[in-house]
């Protein structure tokens, strides 16, 4: 066979840095510890170190650009000069305050990039928001009616410099226009953003300009929203612009990316731009392959973009070799790449730094890094035929081989409960009428039943306790013992002040997920895992690589301790199944609705105990339910059907008089409130009160029967609210809702708070609940 070659693409890497390095060189910056020049030496050698990893690793279309200090939407934003009039630029290069003005709010002290006090307040940060549905939050641009852009840094063609400096080719990454319009925000919101995009597009043909100029010869732009519904005039936006941006530099082909899903409508619109490559995600949508090489022109390269970059599985290289041959021989190497379905910046950057990972689990994962090689594997299989890679496909295979047939996965007591689930399982033994009144007997609770959402502040010594459990230098007992401190001090307090349903405080949890994983098989945790979720925040998301169960429980002996000391009743408190599954790493070997169903049978053991240990309330959180529904419309009641059978399946094994609670965290009930009355739970908290109680409209016209408490304390601000915005808020709520059906909560649990921020607050919010009903 003859030497032909196959371009190997990475869409982006992972920029925190394989030891969190960005992390601390922020974090350093922003407390004035290190100087601006130490964070960007950092920055430079982060990306020096990407360039060259991935060169190494045998990718010959290095991405630029990819590297962001906190985002890479924002750094658009800043580019395009979309800098709202708030954070004080007037024009020039942008400052760092600026930038991270607009990031994270600066604290008063005047405009960002003026030295003078004088104006005495702070300025608030741009909104943030999930990026698509990955758990990376982007900063929300901003953009006026008559917003002026204008090229105000030219990052990319520093970077694509900056490498070619070190020896290194790249092909610099930028976000697409019409993606940036798309996802800002009209200030005021009386046009639509993406009537601007005649404004913006010289300032993108500007940039290509520069980016030939400076010897570039590919830029990717990465244009996500196609993967969307669009309406038709955002698809003709696609035409306008990229054929602008053809004509301004002709010499620099245009790699369209698009990722996360299908382009199916959407397909055409893409094809026909006047581009010379276009990006698919296959891992999403494998099924479009075949339709996609029917639109593209015969001169059109196609990224394939077949390693998964949103999850950290290995890549079954035999069978993706297998399927790849045929499609490559048909039009030849030159014409496509191979590359991974999305940016690798949603995984972990290096399995070796595991070193207290299950030696078989490890060897069925793969993190950025291995990717890279796995997707030079497949460059090389491709051109040079499977001969020349053998050992890698093989390797490949006996871990996929042994994976599928490893007892750590299957668990045959798990397939023999999920095969024996009916329909009985998922429904309550009577309607929320009768178990309402059950309860209620039961349970005697005033009107207006005042609680909260679970957390107490999580305070630096319940996190130095933990930690130096964690690391060997706190005994058990000792921990335990002050955790049981903690707790009752919790619950002493909460009876003083007059709350009617208490909570335990969490103070044992590291987090409502991970707590959970920890004690349930089928789960495992990483040392070095970390996935940016926003700026500086990184999560380590857990791996469900088996069949889960819950070998023992898992809270009751908490729930019993603070049961103990108190006569109200304590809140049993769990989280959900749905959210359980969207913030982890799940198995690509079986459906997302099957590890979710399963996850919901474990929570039922978990409230079933409950139940026993005598809980008459149990809150089963369902934070991310809403984050989990698919980027298309078409999809959403497929997900909703077998979120809310999870959630019924966990929910339901309790007697009528046991109260079940939930919890969610967002604000948009509209479209998914038929979902919500679905799940069927007693009581609902959620999180209004900065919305005017007009997200109840949603359960007013749904005419929604069971209880719900709208929160009346914004968690999210140190500001202790008075009675009277409680009981104002609270009037809004009676309009919506009959009196029967309210409680009286904060907007979410208090762990991120002070103790004197919450002590104030939920002493105002049982006194508002008190002149409530002394009004009647
Ligand atoms: N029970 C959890 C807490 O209070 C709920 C948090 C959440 O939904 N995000 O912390
Ligand atoms: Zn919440």
């Amino acid at each position: 066979m003859s030497k032909q070659t196959l371009s190997v693409a990475s869409l982006g890497f992972p920029r925190i840095g394989r030891h969190r390095e960005l992390k601390a060189a922020l974090e350093g910056f922003w407390s004035g510890k290190i100087a601006e020049s130490d964070l960007l030496e950092t920055a430079r050698n982060l990306r020096a170190e990407n360039w060259s990893l991935q060169r190494d690793e045998g990718i010959t279309r290095i991405p630029s650009n990819d590297f962001s200090l906190y985002d890479h939407v924002l750094d658009t934003a800043v580019m395009v000069g979309a800098i709202p009039a708030a954070y004080g630029w007037t024009g020039g290069d942008v400052s760092l305050a600026t930038y991270f003005a607009m990031a994270r709010g600066s604290q008063g002290g005047g405009h960002a990039d003026c030295g003078h006090a004088h104006h005495g307040h702070g300025v608030p940060a741009l909104e943030m928001t999930k990026w698509f549905d990955t758990n990376y939050h982007y900063m929300v641009p901003e953009v006026s009616e008559d917003q002026v852009f204008a090229l105000t840094s030219q990052k990319p063609v520093d970077h694509f410099l900056e490498a070619k400096a070190l020896g290194i080719h790249t092909r610099p990454v930028v976000l697409g226009p019409v993606t940036f319009l798309k996802l800002a925000k009209a200030r005021p919101s009386t046009f639509k953003p993406l009537d601007l995009l005649a404004k913006l597009l010289p300032v993108y043909e500007e940039l290509f300009r520069r980016l030939a100029a400076a010897g570039a010869d590919w830029v990717q732009v990465d244009e996500p929203i196609l993967v969307l519904d669009l309406t038709e005039g955002e698809r003709h936006a696609f035409k306008l612009a990229y054929e602008a941006l053809a004509r301004a530099a002709p010499g620099l082909k245009i790699m369209l990316a698009t990722y996360f899903g299908a382009l199916t409508d959407n397909l055409d619109a893409a094809a026909t731009l006047p581009v010379a490559g276009l990006h698919v995600d296959l891992v999403r949508a494998p099924e479009q392959l075949e339709t996609v090489l029917a639109a593209v022109r015969a001169d059109q390269v196609v990224s394939l973009g077949v390693i998964d970059g949103r999850n950290i599985w290995r890549a079954d290289l035999a069978v993706l070799l297998d399927r790849l041959a045929p499609v490559v021989a048909s039009r030849g190497a030159g014409a496509f790449e191979i590359a991974a379905s999305c940016s690798l910046l949603h995984v972990p950057i290096d399995l070796e730094l595991e070193t207290g990972l299950d030696a078989d689990l490890k060897s069925w994962l793969s993190f950025a890094t291995q990717k890279l090689g796995e997707l030079a594997a497949l460059g090389k299989g491709l051109a040079q035929g499977k001969e020349a890679v053998w050992e890698i496909v093989n390797r490949a295979s006996q871990a996929i081989a042994a994976r599928a047939a490893s007892p750590k996965v299957t668990d045959p007591l798990v397939q023999g409960r999920i095969a024996g689930i009916d329909a009985a399982m998922g429904t309550r033994k009577s309607i929320f009428e009768t178990r309402r009144q059950v309860q209620a007997a039961a349970i005697r609770l005033p009107l207006f039943p005042t609680t909260t959402i679970g957390s107490f502040p999580q305070t630096s010594e319940v996190r130095k306790a933990r930690s130096a459990h964690t690391k060997g230098t706190l005994s058990y007992v000792d921990y335990e013992s002050f955790l049981q401190k903690e707790t009752a001090a919790a619950i002493r307090w909460q009876e003083d002040i007059g709350l009617d349903v208490l909570v335990h405080g969490e103070f044992e949890r590291n987090d409502m997920v991970q707590y959970f994983g920890e004690q349930l098989s089928g789960f495992a945790f990483t040392q070095h895992a970390w996935v940016q979720s926003y700026g500086s925040r990184y999560v380590r998301p857990p791996i469900i690589f088996g069949d889960v169960s819950r070998p023992n429980p898992m809270t009751v002996r908490w729930w019993h301790y603070s049961q103990s000391l108190t006569d109200r009743p304590v809140k049993g408190m769990l989280t959900g199944p749905v959210t359980i599954l969207n913030w982890s790493f799940v198995r690509d070997d079986i459906p997302r609705s099957a590890t979710c169903r399963q996850i919901a049978l474990a929570i039922r053991d978990e409230v079933v105990d409950l139940e026993s240990a005598g809980a008459r309330m149990i809150q089963i959180d369902e934070a991310a339910l809403r984050e989990g529904l698919p980027l298309r419309q078409k999809d959403w009641q497929h997900y909703l059907d077998w979120a809310v059978e999870s959630f019924r399946l966990c929910s339901t094994g309790v007697a009528d008089e046991t109260q079940i609670h939930t919890h969610m965290c967002y604000s948009e009930f509209n479209d998914i409130i038929s979902a919500i009355a679905a799940m069927d739970a007693d009581v609902i908290s959620i999180e209004t009160s900065r919305s005017k109680m007009e997200l109840l409209d949603a359960f007013r016209n749904f005419r929604y029967p069971n209880e719900i408490g709208p929160g009346v304390y914004d968690i999210h601000s140190p500001r202790v609210p008075e009675v009277k915005e409680m009981t104002d808020l609270l009037s809004l709520a009676r309009e919506r809702l009959q009196d029967r059906q309210l409680w009286i909560n904060p907007d979410c649990g208090l762990k991120t708070r002070k103790w004197e921020e919450v002590r104030p607050a939920l002493v105002n919010m049982v006194e508002a609940a008190r002149r409530l009903r002394n009004a009647d």
